[in-house]
């Protein structure tokens, strides 16, 4: 190794050291203001810039003016769900994705999951409910007490999300109130159900959505994410 390979070498060991150590002190503090929520996510950018993200900054470059993203995923917003690291795709450029509470279409969701088989030649659509979901929890819970949300934002999730509930307590022959077995049975299966439910409106709320599925241009798959085994399970 010549003098410029070591010193080159020996730069990049010292970046990545500071950097790790200030990375690690970081995430020792505690973030409890505003500020230093805002400082955290700059320090973050700062290490996505560092010179050693290599790999980062070529697909960054590559797909700087155009984007071939290969699947969309419509995904709870939930911050225990992060979609690129669960899939492990960490390259910028490779999914699109679609996230709100609860993983409904509701909103603009349709709209941006249109623009990414048209307009991006996405080739997969992917909606992935999550154990113990929050949004789901709330929308069993306002079902069994009969209460609405103050909000009425939050109340257009929970409605998106009843007729999961709904169904499966039917299907199941359930009556209400439960006890708490009772309910975390209808809460799991409720989470897989709002998934297939929300593949069914994303089929029949979109003609574009619709050809590129029949014409087989893209396909449609329902997943259930676990939280304490970190595995995905496509649902049928
Ligand atoms: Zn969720």
């Amino acid at each position: 190794m010549n003098l410029i390979n070591f010193t080159y070498t020996l730069v990049f060991l010292l970046c990545f050291l500071i950097t790790y150590i200030s990375i690690y002190r970081k995430k020792r503090e505690p973030i409890s203001t505003p500020d230093q929520a805002l400082d955290f996510l700059m320090e973050g950018n700062k290490v996505f810039n560092s010179p050693w993200q290599i790999t980062k900054k070529k697909y960054r470059q590559a797909t700087a003016l155009e984007q071939k993203p290969f699947a969309i995923v419509l995904n709870c917003s939930d911050s225990r769900v992060p979609t690129e690291i669960i899939f492990n795709q960490l390259n910028v450029g490779s999914l699109f994705v679609v996230r709100n509470a609860g993983n409904v279409i509701a909103g603009t969701a349709l709209g941006s999951i249109e623009y990414g088989i048209e307009q991006l030649g996405a080739l997969l659509i992917v909606v992935l409910g999550h154990e113990r979901c929050g949004a789901v929890i709330a929308t069993v819970d306002a079902h069994i007490k009969q209460q609405e949300s103050p909000s009425v934002n939050i109340q257009k999730i929970i409605r998106t999300i009843t007729p999961a509930v709904e169904k499966v307590i039917a299907d199941n022959n359930i009556t209400l109130p439960c006890d708490t077995t009772i309910k975390q049975f209808i809460i799991s299966e409720s989470i897989k159900e709002n998934v297939r439910l929300e593949m069914q409106n994303l089929y029949n709320s979109s003609e574009i959505i619709q050809k590129a599925i029949d014409t087989k241009k893209v396909k449609i798959v329902g997943a259930y994410y676990g939280l304490d085994d970190g595995h995905v399970k496509i649902i049928s």
